[in-house]
């Protein structure tokens, strides 16, 4: 790969490459765009099978959050860092605090948080050396509730969409996992008295904690919730899900969760959905509320405020389901559009010159 000619084609800012000759720490920082602001994104720790593999994901991840950060309305631009190395093996107070240091010499080009195979008491050890960290554990906590509630409101402006009548009691749902943010999800929807809810799970703990918690709600085969009946898809496990395979199974009018990279070919996918008249909520923007939960750390974390934020995914949405009808495009590229947008915007009111 060639890494300079990837950068100028997708506008990348700045690649670093770091490693710590005491822990063994060894990673990339990727700072894709900070028109919008500092560059925000998780620590990603993996057992890449090789150095490419590392630097493609980082850059893919990083460009992906400038978009998800421009989109929910955040001054944020976008960012990651991919760590090498076995999760059981290398982890250590040591190794998160070389770490941090790496992050402080970005002078807050940059800020981290978790990602895979890191936590939130990874994050204090990285906060001993440095400002640029959020999602702590006695600030903004555990991300998945937030997540799901932001769902919530992106299944019920998809429902307005559609039905022009978003009453969840109306609706029937299939939620595929029911981890940490499928389980919220669901709790959301039955307090909405949602009219049906089925659910698939591979993991035997999170489908006992399932029928013990929502003895009503009806599990199925990981491979027949696809073709149900039902008014929405609700994707909350794997990427990809949505491909050549399963749209043509889909029965729902509507595919809204809080999974990361539902397409798994964006153009190909987004146009199969579009042109079966099933509504998609793009992924980056329903599933927000996680990012936008930390981004309060910044301003002083307060909870009723983050929720308040939280809940302008419903009107994001339709705005986003409008742009998609007017251009005439599928909904995630109406999604890129609308962040795009966003960024120019802002980026055109900073030319005059203003003391401050
Ligand atoms: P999780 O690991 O807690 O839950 C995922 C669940 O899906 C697990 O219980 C797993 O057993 C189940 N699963 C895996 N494969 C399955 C299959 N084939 N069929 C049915 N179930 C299956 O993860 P999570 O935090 O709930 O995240 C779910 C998705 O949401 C991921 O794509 C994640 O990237 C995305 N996401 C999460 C957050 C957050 O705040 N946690 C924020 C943004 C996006």
């Amino acid at each position: 790969m060639n890494k300079f000619d990837y950068m100028e084609r997708h506008g990348f800012e700045q690649v670093i490459y770091f490693h710590d000759k005491t822990t063994g720490l060894k990673g990339i920082t990727v700072i894709h765009d900070t028109t919008l602001g500092p560059a925000l994104g998780g620590t990603r720790l993996w057992n890449y099978a090789c150095e490419d593999d590392a630097v493609l994901d980082c850059l893919r991840l990083a460009r992906g959050m400038t978009f998800k950060n421009a989109a929910a309305g955040l001054n944020l631009g976008g960012g990651k860092t991919v760590l090498i190395g076995d999760a059981s093996t290398v982890k250590s107070e040591a190794y998160f605090r070389a770490l941090g240091r790496y992050v402080q010499s970005l002078n807050g080009r940059y800020i981290t948080a978790e990602d895979v195979n890191t936590t939130t008491k990874d994050m204090d050890y990285i906060l001993m050396e440095t400002d640029y960290v959020v999602g702590l554990e006695d600030k903004s906590g555990n991300p998945s509730p937030i997540t799901a509630l932001g769902a919530f409101h992106g299944i019920r402006a998809s429902l307005k969409h559609r039905f022009n009548d978003d009453d969840i009691s109306k609706y029937t749902f299939a939620v595929q996992g029911v981890g940490e943010t499928g389980s919220a999800l669901i709790g959301y929807l039955k307090e909405a008295n949602a009219k049906k809810i089925y659910f698939s799970e591979i993991n035997p703990k999170n489908i006992k904690k399932m029928q013990e918690l929502h003895p009503d709600c009806e599990m199925v085969t990981p491979d027949a919730i696809y073709s149900l009946e039902v008014d929405v898809f609700v994707p909350c496990a794997l990427g990809a899900v949505m491909n050549e395979k399963t749209i043509p199974e889909l029965k729902c009018a509507i595919v809204a969760g809080t999974a990361n990279n539902v397409l798994e070919d964006e153009e190909r996918d987004g146009l199969l959905l579009k042109d079966r008249g099933i509504l998609y909520a793009p992924d980056f923007v329903i599933n927000a509320g996680g990012v936008i939960n930390v981004y309060h750390e910044l301003h002083g974390y307060n909870r009723e405020r983050v929720i308040k934020d939280v809940r302008k995914i419903y009107d994001r949405l339709l705005e986003i389901f409008k742009i998609a009808e007017k251009e005439n495009v599928h909904n995630q590229k109406a999604a890129l559009v609308y962040a795009t947008n966003r960024m120019k915007t802002i980026a055109a009111i900073r030319s005059n010159y203003i003391i401050r």
